[in-house]
């Protein structure tokens, strides 16, 4: 498509946008009573109008039965998670019985590495991307110190090539096939926090397995912002947040996906809790424990019906969205973002977008790297009601999410960095 750098372009693109509707669902937050420019889904969504009334509904529930909530109607606390599976499935490209809503997502990250992460040998290390969100970093460092490894010789690093900022999938691919006899897993994010490219999740896990290895991703920064085919891609497990592009409030709870090849598989060590353990059998609080089959199998304790309310109301809207629209959308979005961006009269030295061009390499956002004045830049552009986000040293992240951001979003902060450049 060929876009335009004036209002009315970007207006008649929000016109013709049939997600439109769906800003009308979100409280949008607000700068000297006007909606601000809102672009930091990908580190909190906005609040889904609908989330209030599925909280309220929880809270009268529990005012009106008290403990007996738990296995009254018919979203009863009982087996409330099953009722987010199968819109959870969707979402990341999974078959229900596969997923499951849980927890937090550093937390679910080391369950997985419990059960995933089987050094045996010469077979102990872990492959993944250099700079990786520090939880995922601290997670894999405690992990294999866990097992009695030294983190500097057990964790290889993948990192851009000198003078880069993205990794090349090449050098993913031959770093496992190098390190093939000795890697015990492959884990990396599916899209990296810092600089918003999209990793080949298919190539990775097929180059994972070919060696031997085990293939788990982050999907923090991918679960609602990408399509994603976990199942058919054979990834062995996945663990993401809800509260960055699915909308579903603070530090709220986190979903898994564990492969049926090893869902099904009862033998599988992991740490156990009675709410993975046998459904039918859960209140005889016998001895010996009998994991569910399915992603189920891994839950510790009971569900936190609260943020759970939450994410279903919001899992709700991205049904009624459909992934597939969302992606077709967010295309053309963060396709208008680059174009303005490229229309700025200004040297590569001074900013420079370090997210991959390519569509398929990236999701919502992308990532300016500010050379001069970064932080000044972000805190003027702040303090006029764009909501952005700033990452350490010197970089913005902006995210129009198509969802709730309209192509006016985008254009209003195309023109405010034309003025502060151009001025
Ligand atoms: C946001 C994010 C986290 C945050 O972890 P929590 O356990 O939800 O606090 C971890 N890893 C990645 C890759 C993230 O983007």
């Amino acid at each position: 498509m060929s876009f335009q750098n004036t209002l009315a372009f970007a207006q008649s693109l929000d016109q013709a946008d049939p997600l439109r509707s769906f800003r009308g669902q979100f409280y949008i937050p607000q700068h000297n009573g006007k909606d601000t420019v809102y672009l930091c889904g990908n580190s909190l969504g906005l609040q889904p109008k609908s989330a209030r009334a599925a909280l309220e509904a929880e809270m009268a529930k529990w005012a009106e039965l008290g403990v007996e909530g738990h296995f009254t109607g018919e979203n009863q606390w009982f087996t409330y998670h099953t009722g987010l599976a199968e819109p959870t499935a969707r979402v990341v490209g999974a078959k229900p019985g596969e997923v499951v809503v849980m927890n937090q997502l550093t937390v679910n990250l080391h369950l997985m590495l419990v059960s995933f992460y089987r050094p045996q040998g010469q077979r102990y290390k872990i492959l993944t991307e250099a700079g990786a969100f520090p939880s995922d970093q601290y997670a894999l460092e405690s992990q294999v110190k866990f097992h009695g490894f030294n983190p500097d010789n057990a964790i290889i690093e993948v990192a851009p090539r000198e003078g880069e900022h993205i990794l090349r999938a090449e050098d993913i691919i031959r770093t496992i096939q190098e390190h093939g006899q000795e890697l015990a897993l492959v884990m990396m994010g599916g899209v990296n926090y810092y600089t918003g490219q999209v990793f080949d999740m298919a190539a990775i896990t097929q180059a994972a397995h070919a060696v031997g290895a085990t293939c788990g991703f982050d999907l923090a920064h991918a679960a609602g912002n990408v399509t994603l085919q976990l199942h058919d891609w054979d990834v062995d497990f996945a663990v993401w947040c809800t509260y960055k592009y699915m909308n579903s409030g603070p530090g709220g709870t986190s979903g898994v996906f564990v492969h049926e090849r090893h869902a099904q598989n009862p033998e599988l060590p992991r740490l156990a809790g009675w709410w993975g353990h046998d459904q039918s059998v859960r209140f005889q609080m016998k001895k010996g424990f009998i994991p569910m089959a399915g992603a189920e199998g891994w839950q510790l304790s009971n569900s936190q019906i609260l943020p759970m309310a939450v994410h279903k109301a919001s899992l709700e809207l991205f049904d009624q969205a459909g992934m597939e629209n969302l992606r077709a959308k967010s295309e053309q979005l963060t396709g208008y973002l680059e174009f303005l961006l490229k229309g700025l009269r200004q040297p590569k030295e001074a900013l420079e977008v370090i997210t991959p061009e390519e569509p398929s390499a990236r999701g919502c956002q992308l990532s300016l790297l500010v050379h001069q004045n970064g932080r000044q830049l972000f805190e003027t552009l702040m303090a006029n009601g764009f909501i952005l986000d700033w990452r350490e040293p010197n970089v913005i992240r902006v995210a129009p999410t198509p969802l709730y951001n309209t192509f006016e979003d985008v254009y209003r902060f195309g023109l405010f960095l034309v003025a502060h450049f151009n001025q």
